[in-house]
Formats: C-alpha cells, structure tokens, sequence
C-alpha cells in the first residue's frame, strides 16, 4: 500500500483543523488526482505525506512506513522513496540540466559511473536529450518542469507526489507534462497529483479525490476523455 490514513486530523497552532478524521487508501501503481478549493487542504495532506507535519490523531503510514511512530532519523530514508514535484521547479540555479539531476544521486553516495549512465537516462526520459548542458534559466518553464521530474525519479521513488506541477506552465505544455506522469504510472510508480485543473483532469481520468473543508468529499473513478 502505497497511502494509508487512518481517522487522521490535523490541527495546527492555532487551533485551525485542516484535515477532519480522514480515511484513505491509495494502492501500489494507483493514479490519483487530489482536487479541491484553495484552503481545502490538499498541501496538508501532501505535507503529512512527506512527513513535513505530524498528525494530530490518526495513523499514517507511506510506502510502508509508518509515519506516527517515525523517529527523525529515519525521514530521510523515508523521503528517498518519495519523489516530488512543485509547482515552481525547485531547480538548483546554478547547476546545469545533468548536476540538477546528478546533485540527488551524489546526495546518497551513488558512484560516479552509475550517475554517469543513470542521469542521462532519465534526461532521454522526458525528451530533454538537447538540452543536457542547458542552465535552468535557459529553459521553458516545460523545460524545467521536466527536469524537475527527471530528478524526482532519479531514486527510483515508489511514490511520485506532484503538487500542482503546471501551475506555472503553458496549457499546451500541461498536457506534455501529464503524459510523462502517466507514463512513469504506467510503469509501475504510484503517482498522485494535486491540481485544481479540471480540464487535466477530464482529459486522462484516473481516481479522483476532492477535499472539501479537509474531509475527502468525492473519491471515483473517472475515464479520461483524450486520448
Ligand atoms: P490547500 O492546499 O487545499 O489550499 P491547505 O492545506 O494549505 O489548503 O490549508 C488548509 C487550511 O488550513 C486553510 O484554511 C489554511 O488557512 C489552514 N492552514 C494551512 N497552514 C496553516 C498553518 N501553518 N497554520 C494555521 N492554519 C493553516
């Protein structure tokens, strides 16, 4: 199982319960859309996933993990076997398309000659061959964003998490995006995708997930319309 919350609430600081007793189970190779009004709780959610908050009731457990009784020290290791996707890239500047991609394997020690075979396969991966060498400011915000997703697949996660990943791109461009996701799904990796995009949505179906007032207010299978 790749998401299982059980009864899980958050509440923050200040007394505000973002998420109210939710329950879900997201299955090893699912495709899943979370959709859902700003404020709804959808960053919470993907939060509590990556385990940047705790829950305040309930159970979570990712990729096997379970993430309520989780010491610190075993985050990291967590978070290896989640890639992750944002809405504004989150490339590193000053690195090229290869160091962005290579900088993640170097993190956990890979050697030199895997990184060497690996990153230009996942640069082949999302059709970026032409632009190996390219600095991130030299690229469409596509561009990036298929860098960026190279790099979250760089570990070989069991869970791809991409929070609205074509907020900042072209609507065209969107859809080139999503074909790449769907693709890695298919592929075997569990990817969730936040969106407020319906269209997107509409286009490549999957599983549905709407929050509303952090409670899962539609979960359903949907067929795509395209393609
Ligand atoms: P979404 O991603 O769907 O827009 P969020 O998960 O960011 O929603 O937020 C859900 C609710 O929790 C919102 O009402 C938001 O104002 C509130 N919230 C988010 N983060 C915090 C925080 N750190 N402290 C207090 N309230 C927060």
């Amino acid at each position: 199982m790749s998401v299982e919350l059980n009864n899980v609430s958050v509440t923050y600081h200040n007394g505000y319960e973002a998420l109210h007793k939710v329950n879900l189970l997201v299955e090893d190779g699912e495709f899943v859309f979370v959709v859902g009004a700003s404020g709804a709780g959808k960053s919470t959610l993907i939060k509590l996933l990556l385990r940047e908050l705790a829950a305040t009731t309930g159970i979570v457990k990712v990729n096997g993990f379970d993430l309520t009784k989780m010491r610190k020290s075993k985050i990291p290791k967590l978070r290896r076997s989640i890639g992750t996707v944002f809405q504004d890239f989150r490339l590193i500047p000053t690195l090229n398309v290869f160091d962005n991609i290579a900088f993640v394997l170097r993190c956990v020690d890979k050697p030199r000659s895997y990184i060497n075979q690996r990153v230009p396969y996942l640069i082949n991966l999302v059709n970026l061959n032409h632009r190996i060498h390219s600095m991130p400011n030299e690229l469409s915000g596509g561009e990036q964003q298929r860098v960026a997703l190279a790099r979250a697949l760089a570990n070989d996660p069991k869970l791809l998490i991409a929070d609205e990943p074509t907020g900042n791109i072209d609507p065209e461009l969107s859809y080139e995006i999503l074909d790449l996701l769907k693709g890695i799904n298919e592929c075997g990796t569990t990817v969730v995708i936040v969106t407020h995009e319906h269209e997107l949505v509409q286009h490549f179906g999957g599983r549905v997930i709407s929050i509303s007032d952090g409670q899962i207010a539609f979960d359903e299978q949907m067929r795509g319309e395209g393609g």
